[in-house]
């Protein structure tokens, strides 16, 4: 494959460095021009920058028609757009999708290609280019069955593939349909492979794998279909009459034997085995709905702490899949889609009490999907958390801020401090202070104008590289808050640590402020802590009068709050400012 060819020679390059640039740029053009799979590499707003001949020969397309324009280019109307979201989705998040494609030629002909798609990282692990390498399938002679075998089989394990699934799951299907049969679709997750290749290397990996599909085989019968997904997760077709309990004995058989410990060169590794059941035709009617439903229900088993058979719970279903949706719908609006759209900012004045008067003003995000309607940051941000997605909306935010930042700078509008919240994750992105200091560079913004507010979570599981982070923004001129005080375990120490400029009092402290002596108590006290650690404090969530008299009178200084502003479209801060400027 001229992947690996194209891996294995950048390998040699960087382990001996023997071979000349020049040679390598030669063997490179050499595999590209003469191998028979298409490649297409695109920039990161997916322009094409480059084709081979074998492109051209497949898509019609020559070098200069393709050059330039972007990979929509060769797009049938086969596949419906969540097919390209859910691609991208995966490329953003594995760096890699490989699938089955329809694509269309110059010719207008539909033909269909295996595309594998890897995104290529500069050194700051951004991504800079993708890399499409495809085959045609059509020219492929399937009637010859020793093609057909090998297509259809799992290099590494010798068992089936995707691809085999594919073609079995409709069969299967209509096969159950007609004769009123049970179709168990078994999503197999063996849960510890990450670790392994990281503890012991790919090659451990990759005879665990082996080992696992072995144990499998062993334990599936000849008219059930086993196929490996990828990495190692395997999935089980098997076709019964009404009798669920032999499936379900079959499966505490593969579970009982996938926990045994496998001897590998020497080395004794153990696995979680998570095991996910959906059916046909209860669980749903096609292959996607069904092979979603067995992986739904195994990530529910993997939630229990694995080791176990869990059944497609439909409730738990929809809620899965309206997180999965959020989840791809987000990324592609990070990734595709430009500001204003449907993600925006809103902004919450932080307001002095004695005065009413806007001091600061806390950026959030909004997004009204098309697909979805509104959805608050309650629900989306906890599953942008969950992946990659965070650290891209955090970036997105602040970059968006920034614009607007230095449109009221150049308007003269800007006499406050403005706050943007961050994910503790984005807390342990090695670029992130390099990253944020260049993004106020290109936009003239100064350090000292900014607030970044973070949780106490950003310090429990990677406290010392979230400390450093801070400390750096510090150095550079970002002021520092520390959320949601109150909730959680908000622990003294990290205001005793962190090198802190306010915390914000969380609203859940001020619920009973007005009928309870003690939560009285309680912000007296915190204002009395926060002026002897020379911290600024915020009051966060103040919605009545009353609040706000009570809060004044115990000694708070600074507030938010519906009482004072909800937070506000960008024409009504303006609209805001613009008076607040006047007065
Ligand atoms: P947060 O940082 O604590 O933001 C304050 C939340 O409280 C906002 O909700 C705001 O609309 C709401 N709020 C403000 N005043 C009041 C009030 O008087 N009463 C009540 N009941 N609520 C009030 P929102 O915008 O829905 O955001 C919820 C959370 O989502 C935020 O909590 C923050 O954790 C997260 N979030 C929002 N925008 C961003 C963002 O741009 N990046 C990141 N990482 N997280 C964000
Ligand atoms: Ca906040
Ligand atoms: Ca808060």
């Amino acid at each position: 494959m001229l992947m690996n060819d194209f891996e294995s020679t950048t390998a040699c390059k960087n382990s001996m460095h023997k071979i000349s640039d020049y040679l390598t740029r030669r063997i490179c053009e050499t595999l590209m021009q003469h191998n028979s799979e298409g490649l297409m590499l695109t920039d990161a707003t997916s322009q094409i920058v480059l084709v081979n001949d074998a492109f051209c020969k497949i898509t019609g397309y020559s070098k200069d028609e393709a050059i330039g324009k972007t990979p929509a280019l060769l797009r049938s109307t086969h596949h419906a757009t969540d097919f390209y979201q859910k691609m991208w989705s995966a490329i953003t998040s594995n760096g890699q999708w490989q699938g089955l494609i329809w694509n269309r030629r110059k010719d207008c002909s539909i033909y269909q290609q295996w595309l594998k798609v890897t995104a290529i990282y500069n050194e700051d692990k951004q991504i800079t280019h993708y890399l499409a390498l495809f085959q045609d399938l059509s020219k492929l002679q399937l009637h010859d069955t020793q093609t057909k075998k090998i297509m259809l089989t799992d290099s590494l394990t010798k068992l089936g593939n995707r691809e085999l699934l594919i073609s079995r799951f409709s069969q299967l299907l209509a096969q159950c349909a007609l004769m009123n049969l049970h179709l168990d679709v078994i999503w197999v997750d063996g849960s510890q492979l990450a670790q392994v290749n990281q503890q012991h290397g790919l090659k451990i990996g990759d005879l665990l794998i082996k080992a696992h599909a072995k144990r499998l085989a062993k334990l599936t019968s000849s008219d059930q279909t086993l196929v490996r997904l990828y990495a190692d997760d395997f999935v089980l077709l098997s076709v019964s009459s009404h009798n669920n309990n032999a499936i379900e004995a079959q499966l505490q058989y593969i579970l009982n034997a996938m926990r045994q410990p496998y001897i590998i060169e020497d080395i004794s590794v153990s696995v979680i085995p998570a095991i996910g059941v959906a059916r046909f035709p209860q669980d749903g009617s096609t292959e996607e709905q069904l092979l979603q439903a067995a992986e739904t229900a195994m990530l529910e088993a993997k939630k229990q702490g694995g080791n176990k058979v869990t059944f497609y719970n439909k409730e738990q279903g929809v809620a899965c899949q309206r997180r999965n949706q959020i989840r791809q719908l987000l990324q592609y609006q990070l990734t595709h889609k430009g500001s204003g759209v449907e993600l925006t900012l809103h902004f919450q004045p932080k307001v002095v009490m004695r005065t009413g008067k806007l001091y600061s003003a806390e950026a959030l995000i909004r997004w009204h999907s098309s697909e979805l309607g509104v959805i608050s940051p309650v629900e989306f941000i906890p599953i942008a958390e969950e992946s990659r997605v965070i650290i891209q909306l955090d970036r997105w935010v602040i970059t968006e801020l920034c614009k607007t930042l230095q449109y009221l700078k150049n308007a003269n509008l800007l006499n406050f401090t403005t706050a943007f919240n961050v994910s503790s994750k984005q807390l342990i992105e090695a670029d992130f202070v390099k990253w944020l200091s260049a993004c106020l560079d290109e936009y003239g913004i100064c350090a000292s104008t900014l607030e970044m507010e973070v949780t106490e979570s950003a310090f429990i599981h990677e406290p010392v590289q979230a400390l450093a982070c801070l400390a750096e923004l510090k150095k550079l001129g970002i002021k520092i808050a520390l959320d949601d005080f109150g909730t959680g375990y908000s622990s003294l120490e990290y205001l005793k640590v962190m090198p802190l400029d306010t915390v914000k009092i969380d609203r859940s402290v001020l619920f009973d402020i007005t009928s309870n002596d003690k939560a009285r108590s309680i912000v007296k006290n915190l204002k009395r802590l926060a002026s002897d650690l020379n911290l600024e404090m915020v009051v966060e969530g103040v919605e009545t009068k009353e609040q706000h008299e009570l809060l004044e009178r115990l000694g708070c200084d600074y507030a938010q709050g519906y009482y004072y502003h909800t937070p506000l479209a960008l024409s009504e801060f303006l609209a805001l400012i613009n008076g607040n400027i006047k007065h």
